[in-house]
């Protein structure tokens, strides 16, 4: 390590490397190259670090490496990738590969800005094939895409509290309805497992798409003109769900065919003071918008169920702060949490004019209406 001039506070040499393998370098590229796709067995797209015209960023997966052969001449690993794309020295991009800080302890407590690699498929969860993986990150890409080319889209977001900085935090995502397809084709992903995950449907003889949009030709995108929070676990798009972008359009929210998984907040706090639960992913985003994610762990439900292996890392100590809807199936969840952590989960109330963090976030009080249910529970 010291070879690159630089310490790497306590991490030996197994542990950098066991950092380095926890992210596919095809994935991490992906985030930084959306033209990025599969010839063979590397990865070309255009190179982000100078004025590309011709695909000359190159990945190969099979020694996890990428090189320039552009004007750039430049290439490594994973560590070099974070290095030049996010312009960060070597500490700091191990961090973002998931270690720790220097003079940190490592373990509970502490946790990347960025989503950090976790270790894959534990047995409850939904088995992802490669394919898929591969799918949904490209999905969760060119949607990305399309909202930081859509000034109208950005502006909508802002006028529901959340900034540009939480939405490329997390991700967030536009789904025009007429891309995603071509983008998958494009890769050389496969459409019909596309159409198994939920992603894309066939579009009858004569039927419109949701909304009556005619414009993808004879398949309609599933999540079309909504904003789509992207579910992450390290580098990896797990699930997406869509918000409605107009008062008309139904329902509220729209998930895939595929078992759903819980958005989780980024940039946990070095010393939790408990987890917030929340339903909407949109209430998650507001409270990481108002700086929470320094206190507390966030979580969103995506909806009113929960599995318990959602919350397996809640010690005896942990306090659940139960902050569902105020509706009859928001209680019920409220209920049956406070069940399951007698003693640990509180319930948090504010006026019941506000139904969710949502609200609140359209009151002009309701920080302070939330700053101060959360002081009170
Ligand atoms: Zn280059």
């Amino acid at each position: 390590m010291r070879a690159d001039g630089s310490g790497s506070g306590t991490l030996s040499r197994l542990e950098i490397d066991s950092l380095k393998a926890g992210v596919r370098i095809e994935d991490l590229a992906a985030r930084y190259v959306p033209s990025l796709r599969r010839v063979g067995e590397r990865w070309v797209g255009l190179c982000p670090f100078h004025d590309d015209t011709r695909p000359s960023f190159n990945v190969w997966p099979d020694s996890q490496s990428w090189y320039c052969f552009g004007a750039c001449r430049r290439g490594g690993d994973v560590v070099d990738l974070l290095r030049e794309a996010e312009g960060v020295d070597f500490r700091r991009a191990l961090e973002l590969l998931g270690g720790p800080p220097a003079g940190a302890t490592a373990g509970r407590g502490w946790q990347s800005p960025l989503p950090v690699a976790v270790p894959r498929q534990s047995e409850a969860e939904p088995e992802l094939t490669c394919e898929d993986r591969a799918i949904l990150n490209a999905a969760s890409e060119i949607y990305y895409q399309s909202l930081m080319t859509n000034a109208a889209m950005r502006r909508a977001l802002q006028a529901r509290g959340i900034s540009l900085g939480t939405a490329q935090t997390y991700h967030l995502g536009y789904a025009t309805g007429r891309r995603l397809a071509r983008y998958l084709a494009w890769r050389h992903l496969d459409l019909e497992r596309a159409r198994c995950l939920g992603l894309l449907h066939d579009r009858r003889s004569g039927e419109d798409g949701a909304n009556g949009d005619t414009s993808g030709g004879d398949v309609w995108e599933h999540l079309s003109q909504r904003l789509v929070v992207p579910v992450m676990r390290g580098w990896e798009t797990v699930y997406l769900i869509g918000r409605a972008t107009r008062e008309a359009q139904r329902p509220k929210y729209l998930g895939l065919a595929m078992p759903k998984e819980p958005l989780t907040g980024k940039g946990r706090p070095r010393r939790s003071q408990g987890i917030i639960v929340v339903e909407g992913p949109f209430d998650l985003l507001l409270l990481h918008e108002w700086g929470y994610w320094r206190q507390f762990e966030l979580l969103a439900l995506l909806g009113t169920q929960f599995k318990r292996r959602w919350l397996a890392h809640v010690g005896p100590d942990d306090r659940l702060l139960v902050a569902t809807d105020q509706d009859d199936a928001g209680e019920a969840a409220a209920a049956e949490l406070m069940a399951h952590f007698p003693g640990q989960a509180v319930r948090l109330r504010w006026p019941e004019e506000y139904k969710d963090v949502g609200d609140l976030a359209r009151a002009p009080d309701g920080r302070k209406v939330w700053a101060r249910a959360l002081n009170d529970a």
